[in-house]
């Protein structure tokens, strides 16, 4: 099924869903994919002759499932449209999970010969997107034309194919590249890379044919987190937020960093949240700061809306006197975190 610049692979999700017996499926997507959910219900209830209930709550990634609120109302099996499986998660799986990948009709190759030029040294670590994840064998074509070693490695356990970069995991980066090439959009990924890494990293976007790099991003960056650190540091009440979302929840990193503050002679309270916003925070805004064990992007891509100084797991070493300023890192979920 062709929607909106990407090819959905649904004809080949129902060939392995239908003939189950399934008799109530979910269906999940990403906000950009919801649109589509007439057509896709339609074809998976003929395939299936189940029918079909949609969630309507965002979904930001495979960490975020809905199969416990979707067993309340009885589906026997759930459709995840746009993200891939994160195999450490399988333990967890109550019904029967297909996903469906999202995957970019856009041509990497335009974006990928422009940034080329830019590519220092010659071992190339090439990392993509989930939808571009396809295509990468096309910037390995054009990498080796022009000379480079291009390296395409496996993650961890959170990682479901080599290449692939979700914004809390860079683990399938080839750790002795000279530098790195990233297919896709946005800068929060290749940020993360390039902050944990300390090689310079290449972005070409497929969808403007765009090619940057990211030390001026970086350098805004560490200047608004190193703003946090400072706003935080004489904080004497903490607030440590856990996720109740399955993919996302680290409850003995929260803990311990709980035991950590106390160590420290400040206070702390564990915070249970699903959805992360400042409304649901009101009635702690008596605490001097917080930090989240969630989705790494909650600190850093909402810190303007919450009032107080939101940190990761990271700053808040940073803050207590724990870890050096310079060895700023951005905080990732590993497989083996959850
Ligand atoms: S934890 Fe955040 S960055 Fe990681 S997959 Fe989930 S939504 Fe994406």
């Amino acid at each position: 099924m062709e929607l909106m610049g990407y090819h959905l692979d649904i004809e080949g999700a129902l060939e392995e869903v239908k003939g189950k017996g399934h008799r109530l499926i979910g269906l999940q997507f990403p906000d950009g994919l919801r649109d589509f959910y007439g057509p896709v219900s339609e074809a998976v209830e003929k395939a299936t002759g189940a029918a079909t209930v949609i969630s309507a709550d965002p979904s930001y990634g495979a960490c975020d499932l809905v199969d416990d609120e979707m067993a309340k109302v009885n589906v026997d099996a759930l459709m995840h449209f746009g993200h891939t499986r994160m195999p450490h998660m399988a333990r967890f799986e109550r019904i029967p999970l297909y996903f469906v990948r999202a995957e970019s009709n856009h041509d990497v190759r335009p974006a990928v010969e422009a940034a080329v030029r830019q590519l220092p040294g010659k071992r190339i670590g090439v990392i993509a997107t989930t939808q571009h994840l396809h295509k990468i064998e096309h910037a390995l074509e054009i990498l080796r034309r022009h000379g480079f070693d291009p390296q395409v490695q496996g993650g961890d356990a959170r990682i479901s194919a080599p290449g692939q970069v979700v914004g809390c995991n860079y683990s399938a980066a080839d750790k002795d590249a000279d530098a790195y090439l990233y297919i896709g959009s946005g800068n929060f990924h290749p940020l993360g890379l390039a902050l944990n890494t300390e090689k310079p990293i290449v972005c070409a976007d497929p969808y403007n044919n765009e090619v940057h790099t990211m030390e001026a991003e970086r350098r805004r960056f560490l200047k608004q987190r190193y703003g946090a650190v400072a706003a935080a540091r004489e904080a004497q009440t903490f607030g440590v937020l856990a996720s109740s979302k399955q993919g996302q929840l680290r409850w003995n990193m929260a803990k311990a960093l709980k035991a950590r503050i106390e160590k420290k002679g400040r206070k702390a309270y564990l915070i249970l949240l699903r959805q992360f916003s400042p409304d649901y925070l009101v009635n702690f805004r008596h605490l001097d700061a917080f930090v989240s064990t969630a989705c790494p992007r909650v600190a850093i891509d909402d810190y303007g809306r919450y009032p107080k100084p939101m940190l990761t797991p990271i700053e808040l070493e940073m803050v207590l006197g724990d870890r050096p300023l310079d060895q700023y890192r951005l905080d990732e979920i590993h497989g083996s975190s959850i």
